[in-house]
């Protein structure tokens, strides 16, 4: 396992920002986990796990500690029926490869997740969604290293408390769980309408009435092509902010200030508001701020476009948050974790 130093975290981060990781290396292994781990820790040194860096900010001050790349391998069917197909992956494997992959086999329960950037083994952490699917959905279990009792083990759907965009990934076990795979179960029935708001207003406009998979994916990244900046050429994170969520006594209170503003009851009886529509009617979208651009296509995301550090961006980010707060009254919070 090769260890560099001092190497810019803004080289492995799509938002292209922020300080230097004093120690560098891959993982390719679960035991090369173990072993950056407890190399660490005889040096104190803390750990931070990277996928593909396009949900993390890095932060100017850079990190004192040792990044460890995600780079495991493998995609393994364990389990084949005449429904169903259960697959291991590694948690280095890229998603969209995988989701591109099982698509070709025909399987559906991952297909609008197309797109999406970043590893496979980082999609439990937010329980990554789009288009009407998350993870949480197929995820059958997650294999893990605990770093706390220096022990391998496999954490069911169950364990990783999923919600809207979280896990204990990035709560209550934040730091400890290093994922080395994922197991899915996806479906070999061709998925069924009624779809996602987005993607079946796209299917009436078009008249269309057959349904695979393969044209789900298709579909899908056309429409996320014309919403999102590709983050190879245009640094970003995707959306920015998550949703937000309101308790149901707050929803007459809002609708009173803003008779047309967007909600959608959840199945907990909270409710979703779309970050992007209460940044857009702030009067943000396509505003440059400290160099960072409110995407004119979709207000959820910020480019960097000019900004040349972490406080840039997070001048940004308060102002574009004091603001929705001071017009709507609704506080909205940042997706992507610092490093
Ligand atoms: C253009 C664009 C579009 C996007 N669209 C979506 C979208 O539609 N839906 C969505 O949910 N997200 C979206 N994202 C966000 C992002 O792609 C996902 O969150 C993705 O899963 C992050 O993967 P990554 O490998 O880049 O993780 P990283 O950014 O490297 O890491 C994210 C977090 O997960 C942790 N982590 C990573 N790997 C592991 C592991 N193996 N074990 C334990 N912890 C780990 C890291 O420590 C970090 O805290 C988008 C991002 C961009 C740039």
């Amino acid at each position: 396992m090769d260890i560099h130093t001092n190497i810019p975290l803004k080289n492995f981060t799509t938002m292209k920002l922020g300080g230097n990781a004093r120690f560098m290396t891959e993982v390719r292994t679960p035991q090369e986990v173990a072993d950056v781990y407890n190399s660490a820790k005889a040096q104190s040194l803390p750990m931070f796990i990277l996928g593909g860096g396009s949900n993390v900010i890095a932060r100017d001050e850079g990190f004192n500690g040792i990044v460890a790349r995600m780079r495991i391998e493998g995609f393994d069917i364990i389990a084949d029926d005449a429904a169903s197909t259960t697959i291991r992956i590694g948690a280095g494997e890229n998603w969209d490869s995988v989701v591109k992959r099982t698509v070709e086999m025909g399987l559906s329960g991952i297909e609008a997740m197309s797109g999406i950037p970043g590893t496979a083994g980082a999609t439990p952490v937010q329980n990554v969604g789009a288009y009407g699917q998350e993870i949480a959905d197929t995820l059958i279990s997650v294999d893990a290293y605990d770093s706390i009792t220096n022990t391998f083990g496999v954490l069911s759907a169950a364990d990783c408390n999923f919600t809207y965009r979280d896990s204990i990934f990035r709560s209550d076990a934040k730091g400890r769980y290093v994922i080395t795979a994922i197991t899915l179960k996806l479906s070999k029935n061709q998925p069924q309408p009624p779809f996602y708001e987005a993607l079946q207003k796209y299917f009436d406009e078009h008249n269309m009435h057959i349904f695979t998979s393969q044209i789900i994916r298709d579909i899908v990244i056309q429409i996320r092509n014309s919403k999102l900046p590709n983050p190879a050429t245009t640094p970003n994170t995707g959306s920015f902010f998550k949703n937000a969520i309101i308790d149901k006594w707050q929803v007459d209170g809002l609708k009173a200030i803003n008779p047309n503003i967007p909600m959608y009851e959840m199945a907990d009886g909270t409710y979703k508001i779309p970050a992007g529509w209460l940044i857009e009617n702030c009067g943000l979208k396509g505003q440059l701020l400290h160099g960072v651009r409110v995407y004119e296509n979709n207000a959820l995301v910020l480019v960097n476009e000019s900004a040349t550090s972490y406080l840039d961006l997070e001048m940004a980010r308060n102002e574009i948050i004091n603001k929705v707060r001071d017009t709507f009254r609704v506080q909205i919070e940042q997706e992507p974790l610092e490093i």
